[in-house]
């Protein structure tokens, strides 16, 4: 578990100028969710973060350790996207051992992880099944279960719902939160669905065009936006 402080953080790709400077601090344990329209930068602020992007300017820091130079595979995140990517040839257990197999961690310690993860997202008796054999929610359980056995100092999660059905979306938000009191771990969410910012974030960080327009408790944002682009974000639904 780790708290992060992003400085200054700008990113261009050539010309076309993403992030202007965003500076942000998420405590140890904070549930914190990025919203914004399609196209503001959440995704490659997300990046930025796990190390996949490079910064044009500025600072990221994990656990109070400057990580800005570090490569991803560097910097103990686990990174949970909206296409599960999971390996269609293995089993559920392998698709969550495989990364902890090619760390070097000893089998029994595999195995002690996985099943505690499976438990947790209730898999257990799925661990054998292949991902074409699975429901579009237990796929993407197996991908959050892939993050949760890495034991990341930082969960990230890029829109990891918009791809299932509004009833499954309701289902899996609430594992989500579930998962979040049992673990505890720091979250940092991008969605653009106002319900789940709304009930999953102890804070929002709104964004528009590379820039924060506010960050608040949900509350804050919908009793005192501080600005109509806010009020129209958080207030209305959309
Ligand atoms: P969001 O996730 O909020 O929809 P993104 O972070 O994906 O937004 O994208 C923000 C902007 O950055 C978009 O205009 C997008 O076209 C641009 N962008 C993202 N990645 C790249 C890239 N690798 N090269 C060039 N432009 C990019
Ligand atoms: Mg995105």
């Amino acid at each position: 578990m780790a708290g992060l402080t992003l400085s200054g953080v700008r990113k261009s790709f050539g010309a076309t100028h993403v992030l202007h400077g965003i500076d942000l601090t998420v405590s140890d344990g904070e549930f914190v969710v990025f919203v914004g329209p399609s196209g503001c930068g959440k995704s490659t602020l997300l990046r930025v973060i796990a190390g996949l992007e490079e910064v044009t300017a500025g600072s990221v820091m994990i656990d109070g350790v400057d990580v800005t130079g570090l490569p991803a595979s560097e910097r103990g995140l686990a990174m949970v996207f909206q296409s599960y990517a999971l390996y269609p040839h293995m089993s559920v257990y392998k698709n969550m051992a495989f990364a902890l197999e090619n760390m070097g961690l000893p089998r029994g310690e595999i195995d002690q992880r996985v099943r505690r993860a499976a438990a947790m997202l209730r898999l257990t008796d799925y661990l054998e099944r292949k991902p074409r054999a699975l429901s579009g929610g237990q796929r993407q359980r197996v991908a959050i279960g892939r993050a949760i056995v890495r034991d990341p100092k930082i969960f990230l999660f890029d829109e990891p719902l918009s791809n299932l059905d509004a009833e499954l979306r309701v289902a899996t938000r609430k594992e989500l939160a579930a998962l979040h009191a049992e673990i505890g771990g720091t979250m940092i969410y991008v969605t653009h669905d106002q319900v789940e910012a709304m009930t999953l974030a102890d804070r929002i960080v709104v964004l528009q065009g590379g820039r924060i327009e506010q960050v608040g408790t949900p509350l804050e944002l919908y009793n005192r936006p501080d600005n109509l682009f806010v009020a129209g974000f958080i207030g209305s639904p959309r």
